[in-house]
């Protein structure tokens, strides 16, 4: 984990209120893993004290670059929304443990909302390792889903939004299921609101599918002091496990979901 300060390349809006940022990250392009996040400064007039985390959506190696994907929700994200390039970003990072890359013969990858944005890295990195890859992405509407083309690259994509106006109006366990069920050895990574991640849980025992899930919870430091992103695990040593820490990234298996 490294402290550092850099100069944002570019911030574009990619989706309605859902900017990409790109930023310099020699310091930590070689030792990142997908699904592990950074911590943010919201640096500016009435910023607020605490870092917001981003994951990892996009690494150059060559370039030693990186990339985040925010969606404008609060304070600090509208501040974000607004960097320009050349301004300053501060970081720490890169923090948590991120995927276990599985020897599975299928790997699922299935992202909701904002919960896609760790999983074009992880995408990549699968595709860069030969893996046989199904994505599949959800969002409210179309307007809502950003990267569809970056993704289709790498994979076949399965789309699902709740309106209907891209792919199949249902949920993304739909068309999870319908795969899970024909598709035997596969491993399931998934990142989103929780309610999708439960169920998805569910569907990973049901047919025996390993399955991770990267959690959000609200966090302070990112890394273990404050201990304000517990969450409820099934363990007999211990009830509660730290997001920053222990995750972001669970078995799903291990997740004692409320
Ligand atoms: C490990 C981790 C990785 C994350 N990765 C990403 C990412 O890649 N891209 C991205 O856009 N966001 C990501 N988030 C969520 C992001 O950190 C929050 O959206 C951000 O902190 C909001 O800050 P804000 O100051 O703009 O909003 P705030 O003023 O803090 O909050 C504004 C509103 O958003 C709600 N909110 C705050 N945090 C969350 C959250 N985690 N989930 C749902 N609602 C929330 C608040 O309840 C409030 O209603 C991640 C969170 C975690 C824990």
């Amino acid at each position: 984990m490294k402290n550092f300060k850099t100069a944002v390349l570019e911030n574009k809006e990619v989706a309605k209120n859902i900017f990409k940022i790109k930023f310099k990250a020699e310091q930590f392009v070689n030792e990142v893993k997908p699904g592990q996040f950074i911590e943010v400064l919201c640096a500016g007039e009435s910023a607020p004290f605490l870092r917001r985390p981003f994951g990892i959506h996009g690494i150059d190696k060559k370039s030693g670059t990186s990339e985040i994907l925010i969606k404008k929700l609060g304070r600090g994200t509208e501040i974000l929304s607004f960097l320009k390039k050349g301004d300053a970003l501060d970081i720490v990072g890169p923090l948590g443990n991120g995927f276990e890359l599985t020897n599975a013969k299928t790997h699922f990858v299935a992202g909701g909302g904002m919960g896609i944005a760790p999983l074009l890295f992880l995408a990549r990195e699968l595709k860069n390792q030969n893996k046989n890859l199904k994505i599949f992405l959800a969002a409210r509407s179309a307007g809502e889903l950003p990267c569809v083309e970056e993704f289709r690259k790498l994979g076949e994509v399965i789309i699902s939004t709740d309106d209907g106006s891209l792919g199949e109006k249902c949920l993304i366990n739909t068309p999870l299921e319908r795969a899970l069920k024909t598709i035997k050895d596969a491993a399931v990574y998934a990142c989103g609101p929780h309610a999708m991640l439960r169920c998805i849980a569910e569907l990973g025992v049901k047919y025996k599918a390993k399955t991770q899930v990267s959690l959000e919870e609200k966090m302070a430091c990112g890394f273990g002091v404050c201990q304000g992103c517990a969450v409820e695990v099934k363990n007999k040593d211990t009830k509660y496990k730290m997001v920053c820490k222990d995750g972001p990234v669970f078995n799903a298996e291990d997740i004692a979901w409320p």
